[in-house]
């Protein structure tokens, strides 16, 4: 199973107070075949890393560094796929998640796939239609900046399609989702979980802050009275489609800086696992080393 620990910094005269803990990323996943609860799910988060942000910011920067020179090797190696599913309720941070944890990440290798309400020509097709497309290709990472799990979710809340729809398609995606781990693309799913007062809370500062008005939807409010909907929708998705070939994990997201920790360490695990190698250099390298002390004409 993942897991990741930090230490926290031994100061000499508080050594007492310091503590090695140890996160198991199971504490976060949904097992397959389990009920979920969302109330009982932790939003805050804070208690796993005993409220130290402090050291929390340096585990982070450790992560996004193992992210970071893992990603080379995967794209050097050109044979694993990363596919990253982001999903959330407005302001819980899919955007922010995605800078903070992959800055520092060539962007070659990483590309954001974003998908909003589908377009005519989308709908005239199947809902995975518009997505098969943009799942990672050898050598890269994918990250879903929400995904064909709307099509569960907001499809749902809104009763765009009829149940006898929607419901078959927990069945569709989790065979789509075999299908790409089958043919080599590793899976990991995220549900950035907030508090609907939270969600309030950052609401009122985008109405609030003038920098960031810009991103105050008022189409945000309605869909915020369908809360108890989306939170039944996100219920049923995340335990009918976390499997042992893509996972769901549920994210504490209230605070960023927790959220950005665990994303980061999610996937640092789950690139350490899938554990890319340099492919081979060339036969006898060596000799190219005299080739190349030759001089060229100008
Ligand atoms: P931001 O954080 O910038 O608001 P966002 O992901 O919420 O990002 P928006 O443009 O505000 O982006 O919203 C995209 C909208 O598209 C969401 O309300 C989402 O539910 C909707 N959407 C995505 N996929 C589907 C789908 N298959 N059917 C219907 N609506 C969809
Ligand atoms: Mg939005």
């Amino acid at each position: 199973m993942l897991s990741f620990s930090f230490s926290y910094p031994i100061i000499a005269l508080e050594r007492e107070k310091m503590v090695e803990k140890t996160m198991d990323l199971d504490d976060f996943r949904v097992k397959p075949g389990s009920k979920v609860n969302l109330n009982d799910r932790d939003t805050s988060g804070k208690n796993h890393f005993n409220d130290d942000k402090e050291s929390g910011q340096k585990a982070l920067a450790e992560y996004k560094e193992d992210i970071a020179r893992i990603q080379d090797v995967l794209y050097a190696e050109h044979k694993h796929r990363l596919l990253i599913v982001l999903q959330a309720m407005d302001t819980a941070g899919k955007d922010g998640t995605i800078s903070a944890v992959f800055e520092g990440v060539n962007p070659q290798g990483v590309r954001v796939a974003n998908f909003k309400a589908p377009t005519l020509p989308e709908l005239d097709h199947d809902y995975l239609w518009r997505v098969h497309p943009h799942t990672p290709g050898k050598g890269e990472i994918v990250v879903f900046n929400r995904s064909h799990y709307e099509d569960v979710l907001v499809v749902r809340a809104h009763n765009l399609v009829p149940e006898q729809r929607w419901r078959k398609r927990y069945r569709h995606i989790n065979e789509f989702e075999r299908l790409l781990h089958d043919e080599g693309t590793t899976i990991v799913k995220l549900f950035l979980h907030i508090d609907s007062e939270t969600q309030r809370e950052r609401l009122l500062d985008r109405i609030d802050t003038p920098e960031k008005q810009w991103k105050f939807n008022p189409g945000d409010i309605e869909e915020r009275k369908l809360w108890p909907d989306y939170m039944k929708a996100y219920e049923d998705a995340l335990a009918e489609t976390s499997t042992d070939w893509a996972p769901w994990y549920i994210v504490p997201a209230d605070h960023n800086w927790v959220r950005n920790l665990v994303v980061a360490g999610i996937i640092a695990e789950t690139l350490k696992k899938i554990n890319p190698q340099y492919p081979r250099p060339v036969e006898h390298i060596e000799q190219y080393r005299e080739k190349l002390a030759q001089p060229v004409n100008k």
